[in-house]
């Protein structure tokens, strides 16, 4: 508390004398909630605003769907939590927008969002425009199909070229996918959001569903009466965090807050309470990629 009181006056003085703040302690921002962040970072930043808009899914159960409430619920709403927690901002003070798998690098960039938590796999290419924290799951694609279809029991299925299979645009099955398939245009159905491809394979529209297994199986869960899981994950899908490209400081906050979360148990209980409900694994917490 001292501390606090005698940056306060610090940063008052460097104010009156109409300085910028440089050298020594003046590094050491300050803000709301016990909390004192680096001068200038964007954990100082949403500190002091004591508000912060993250982007999740909201028609994926287990990870983020929209409650009854009307805010999203989910493993990848628990873990923004964790590091809205940490940067000293109160829960009803976030405001989440949905990030379907095609906007979430546009949303990064624009700073519609502060950060992103939708089962967003890290990868080179989404690298190339924006940075990542994590992983802090790993997942891998899967093939959801009608429970008495036993015509689909992989991708190779799909070579003959004579089923449809839905994903979603801008996600990373979509693009796997592809390597299967006779013909992309006559087989690959295309949306924006998950939840569109499901109504399309009970609706008999398409045969298949494609995308990771934890989404899938959220889906499989709420619906077991007509959906199964058509053999086994045949990616790694490693969960980050989306931030702005350069922003290695809030990168380097939030790998921090998730390997604290790994070791005191809260990343374990969010898991327990959303996505560890429906049936997928948690393993040992995953080493978190500092590049
Ligand atoms: N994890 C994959 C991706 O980031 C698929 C899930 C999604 O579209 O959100 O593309």
């Amino acid at each position: 508390m001292r501390f606090k009181r005698v940056a306060a006056v610090a940063a008052a003085a460097t104010l009156a004398l109409g300085l910028s703040a440089c050298g020594g302690d003046s590094d050491e921002g300050t803000g709301s909630g016990d909390k004192n962040f680096k001068a200038g970072s964007t954990m100082e930043r949403l500190n002091k605003a004591q508000k912060i808009k993250v982007g999740t899914k909201i028609d994926q159960p287990g990870f983020g769907q929209k409650g009854l409430s009307g805010k999203p619920e989910g493993f990848d709403v628990e873990i923004a939590k964790l590091i809205v927690k940490e940067l000293g901002i109160p829960e009803d003070k976030i405001e989440f927008i949905e990030t379907p798998s095609k906007v979430r690098e546009d949303k990064i960039v624009d700073g519609s969002v502060d950060l992103v938590a939708a089962t967003y796999t890290i990868n080179d290419k989404r690298k190339e425009r924006i940075a990542f924290a994590g992983p802090y799951y790993e997942a891998g694609q899967n093939i959801m199909v009608k429970k008495d279809d036993s015509s689909i029991t992989g991708p190779d299925s799909f070579k003959a070229g004579d089923k449809k299979v839905c994903s979603v645009t801008g996600s990373t099955p979509a693009e796997e996918i592809k390597k299967y398939v006779k013909d992309v245009g006559s087989q690959l159905v295309l949306f924006d959001t998950y939840d569109k491809c499901r109504d399309a394979l009970k609706g008999g529209q398409v045969d298949a569903v494609t995308t990771d297994n934890v989404i899938l199986l959220g889906y499989i869960a709420k619906d077991e009466a007509s959906f199964k899981m058509a053999g086994d994950n045949f990616t790694k899908e490693p969960y980050g965090i989306g931030v702005k490209k350069e922003d290695t400081d809030f990168r380097n906050f939030i790998n921090d807050t998730l390997e604290k979360a790994f070791q005191d148990g809260s990343w374990k209980k969010a898991w327990d309470n959303t996505a560890g409900k429906f049936g997928a694994t948690l393993g040992d917490p995953p080493a978190i990629d500092r590049y």
